[in-house]
């Protein structure tokens, strides 16, 4: 018998939690051979909405959950987790500025970063879905002294899986003849979409779409101002593709990526693409199947290219000055 590996997810009683907990169970995330034991943290006034979910959960049968555990703290909730997913957060209020999400939000991640140092498990891995994802991932980090650093990251696959699937749309074909679409930056409207070494069927999509204008422009507002037009649209925020691009997230960091391919995750910066080490930063990864990756850092930008990255180089410093009383 496996040993069950222990997900702990924070927000399990909200929107994306609520899609995200039963693609986990089904094993979408870690496959069909591997039990899971579901630790879910969640503030004290959300555990009676949860009890909800959890009975959901029951009712869903699913053979792979080996445990259903509920936490209102995270120093219990990460006890010995392998896998942390950190999905809750302050939601962004009517007016609220970038700048007041970010100085909301902050306060969450150190108090959870000092609880993964403190109880998660050795192997552990953390990945930030709750905004401002880089800038909270980054606040988890330098929380956590005693993890290595490149086991945080923030998700930026639903800007990747956004933009294969716009790419496949204007091409005509299906979104798996898509690859190498790096998303670089923040995951906010600044982030962008390196087009210009995607591949469609293994040809350059800038040789395929030769409608450059469309690329160069329409192509990347869509992606970034994708969230909001779903908000317009549905009334609500996105939350089940949202919670897909998580799983797809993880499931690619313990999957060996195809070599002629790579993954967009938000990762420390080493100093590749000349962003300032240290920022959490979305850039193309490579992983090894273990739960280590290595930064593809071998795209050639051009002009148009290093002036998006650092324009949202600059969005991630800014940030980092708003909380810079939150790492040590
Ligand atoms: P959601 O489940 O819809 O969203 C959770 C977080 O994910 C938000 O920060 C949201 O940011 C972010 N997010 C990232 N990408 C996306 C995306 N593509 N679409 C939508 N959201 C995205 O929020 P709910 O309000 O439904 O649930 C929040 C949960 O968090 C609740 O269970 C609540 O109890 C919990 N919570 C936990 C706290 C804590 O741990 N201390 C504090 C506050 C709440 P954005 O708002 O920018 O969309």
């Amino acid at each position: 018998m496996t040993t069950p590996i222990r997900v702990a997810v924070t927000g399990p009683a909200g929107s994306i939690g609520y899609s995200l907990l039963f693609r986990i169970a089904s094993g979408s995330m870690l496959g069909p051979d591997t039990p899971i034991i579901l630790q879910l943290v969640e503030i004290p006034q959300a555990m009676n909405a949860l009890e909800g979910v959890v009975m959901e959960l029951e009712d869903g049968a699913f053979e792979l959950i080996a445990g259903i555990e509920t936490y209102d703290n995270p120093n219990d909730g990460f006890k010995d987790a392998n896998i942390c997913m950190l999905v809750g957060g302050m939601p962004r209020g009517k007016g609220m500025l970038r700048a007041d999400l970010v100085q909301a939000n902050g306060p969450i991640f150190t108090g959870q970063g000092k609880a993964i140092n403190d109880f998660a498990a050795d192997d552990v891995r953390v990945m930030v879905v709750g905004n401002p994802c880089n800038t909270n991932a980054l606040i988890a980090m330098h929380s956590a002294p005693d993890i290595p650093n490149e086991r945080f990251s923030a998700m930026t696959r639903l800007d990747e899986n956004r933009g294969k699937a716009q790419i496949a749309k204007k091409a005509g074909v299906g979104v798996e003849a898509i690859s190498n679409l790096a998303i670089f930056g923040n995951h906010s409207n600044t982030m962008y979409p390196h087009f210009f070494d995607a591949k469609i069927n293994g040809k350059l999509v800038p040789d395929v779409i030769t409608d450059h204008k469309w690329l160069k422009e329409d192509f990347i507002s869509t992606i970034q101002n994708r969230g909001k037009e779903i908000i317009d649209a549905r009334g609500a925020s996105s939350a089940a593709s949202a919670a897909s691009a998580a799983v797809d997230h993880v499931r690619s960091w313990y999957t060996e990526t195809p070599k002629d391919d790579f993954v967009s995750m938000a990762v420390p910066s080493t100093g590749a693409y000349g962003i300032e080490p240290g920022l959490i930063f979305s850039q193309p990864v490579r992983c090894d199947g273990k739960g280590g990756y290595e930064i593809v850092e071998t795209l050639e930008l051009n002009d148009f290219a290093v002036e998006k990255l650092k324009l949202t180089e600059a969005q991630l410093k800014e940030e980092r000055a708003i909380v810079k009383d939150l790492l040590k």
